[in-house]
């Protein structure tokens, strides 16, 4: 919990989360309109989405096969029988004059989902709901200095909106649940989480109160945040704001703000006294949504493993610890590789070495996992070196480095620069057998109790041997050498 000190005392911070989804699907909520991310303006817009008179509304049932299992995802009830409703506001990018979304009979009820929190522990925040209902268009206000443009290719395309319980007390909190949502999204494949193409944005709902206080504050809603770092520094923000005003005898006004990226602060848009009366009734155009128990079961049973199950179980198989699974499960495709590399492997050290060395390699780069310069094999064979004593640990740095350079295999790489481990013992024993000659002084201040020369020893065999040494090889023949 995030704790901040005022000028009066301390206080803590509330913060619910509705965060808006743009489900994958080919097409549009209640149209056939494609929803390809890109295309030229209004290129994707049908009847339907214009709202011609007339137009029928007909669901997508691709776009309810995804929120039924988003809805599993989150570990909550799915509503055999929801309603979409009409809310009724005007905007030029809403040509309908509504939306169609649900109000109060969501397609999805109560769950809840576990976050991963940076110091190991987990906490479980509450879902309250998942609906579905369709996007807006798009003004455009850069495309001329007098007039302002608008795209329809987003209207109609459909979203889910997860709505969370008042549950998170931080930035931190607040960060891990949009990570964890979004994971468990993108293993069910229901919104690819893509927050720069705007496929995710979160509404953050904060009120702030003084510690210990059990009853909840007014609270202030961030509209449209479309990335992690600035949903935390919004919050941050935000909370300090509402502080000050409390502190100086002023009183939290209910509002909706928007949070400015370039200024860093949140500003007012409009007051809950000026908040729109949607007037929500039940679209006639359309029936309540019936689903049959045992087709949700099927969706059910036929859920991927999710972030959860897969890191319990490259802990069991693997024998991670829960800072790299958990590393490893945030995104799909790093664990996958992750598996690949691990295959016949020891997974702690395939473990380190796609944690630690490749994820470091990819973040100079600027690279996703998947545009990896080094494949999975590649370095499982690199592994696989370290574990048959053909190259140390050490050495596999340096033939990573040229992997990474070159693209060549490990073993041509070795092979090539004739780094192979020394494990001849015959050769170890001569080189340390020179070294103790040449050095007799010391030797002779070892054997008289000056034990921390052991490693300068241990260094002087590596650098003549060119760190080719078995260092497991190397230890033992000194020590009983020294002796
Ligand atoms: P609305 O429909 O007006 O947006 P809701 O009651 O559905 O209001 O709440 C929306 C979000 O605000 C939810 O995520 C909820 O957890 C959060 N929320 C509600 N009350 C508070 C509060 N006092 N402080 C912080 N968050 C809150
Ligand atoms: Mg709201």
């Amino acid at each position: 919990m995030t704790i901040i000190k005022g000028r009066t005392g301390e206080w803590e911070m509330v913060i619910g989360l509705e965060v808006h989804a743009q489900i994958t699907s080919h097409s549009k909520l209640f149209s056939g309109a494609s929803t390809t991310f890109g295309a030229d303006p209004n290129h994707q817009v049908s009847l339907v989405d214009a709202a011609f008179p007339g137009m029928l509304p007909v669901i997508n049932k691709q776009c309810v096969v995804q929120a039924v299992k988003t809805g599993f995802g989150l570990n909550a009830h799915i509503n055999l029988e929801s309603v979409f409703d009409r809310k009724n506001y005007f905007y030029p990018d809403l040509p309908a004059g509504y939306q169609i979304s649900q109000y109060q009979k969501p397609i999805v009820g109560k769950g809840y989902l576990d976050i991963d929190l940076p110091d190991g522990t987990s906490k479980r925040i509450g879902i309250t709901r998942l609906h579905l209902e369709q996007d807006a268009g798009k003004s455009l206000h850069d495309q001329s200095p007098k007039d302002t443009y608008v795209d329809l290719n987003r209207a109609g395309v459909a979203l889910m909106e997860i709505v969370s319980e008042p549950e998170m007390t931080g930035p931190e909190e607040a960060a891990a649940y949009v990570k964890k949502l979004r994971a468990i999204l993108q293993y069910i494949g229901s919104c690819d989480g893509n927050m720069e193409e705007g496929s995710m944005r979160a509404d953050v709902n904060l009120s702030v109160r003084r510690k210990g206080e059990k009853k909840l504050g007014t609270r202030c809603e961030i509209k449209n945040v479309n990335s992690i770092r600035f949903i935390m520094a919004a919050i941050e923000y935000e909370a300090q704001r509402q502080i000050e005003i409390v502190e100086a005898g002023g009183t939290i006004a209910q509002e909706t703000r928007l949070w400015d990226t370039t200024k860093h602060e949140t500003r007012a848009l409009r007051s809950k006294e000026e908040a729109h009366d949607y007037r929500y009734f039940p679209d006639p155009d359309l029936l309540p949504l019936r689903l049959d128990a045992a087709w949700v079961e099927d969706l059910r049973r036929a859920l991927p493993e999710l972030p959860d199950a897969k890191k319990e179980r490259l802990m069991q198989q693997y024998g991670l610890k829960a800072y790299d699974a958990t590393t490893l499960v945030a995104d799909q495709a790093a664990a996958d590789f992750f598996e690949a590399v691990a295959k016949g492997r020891d997974g702690k050290l395939a473990a380190n070495w796609v944690t630690v060395e490749l994820f470091g390699a990819l973040n100079k780069l600027g690279r996703e996992i998947s545009h990896s310069p080094i494949s999975a094999t590649q370095l499982s064979e690199l592994v696989g070196l370290i574990e048959d004593n053909t190259i140390s640990g050490r050495i596999a740095k340096d033939v990573f480095e040229v992997m990474l350079e070159t693209g060549q295999n490990p073993a041509a790489i070795v092979q090539e620069k004739g780094w192979q481990q020394m494990t001849d013992m015959g050769a170890i024993d001569a080189a340390i057998d020179a070294i103790l000659a040449q050095h007799a002084d010391k030797v002779a201040e070892y054997k008289s109790g000056k034990d921390k020369l052991f490693g300068f020893f241990v260094g002087q065999v590596m650098k003549a041997t060119g760190g080719k040494a078995n260092p497991a090889a190397l230890n033992d023949l000194l020590k009983k050498k020294l002796s």
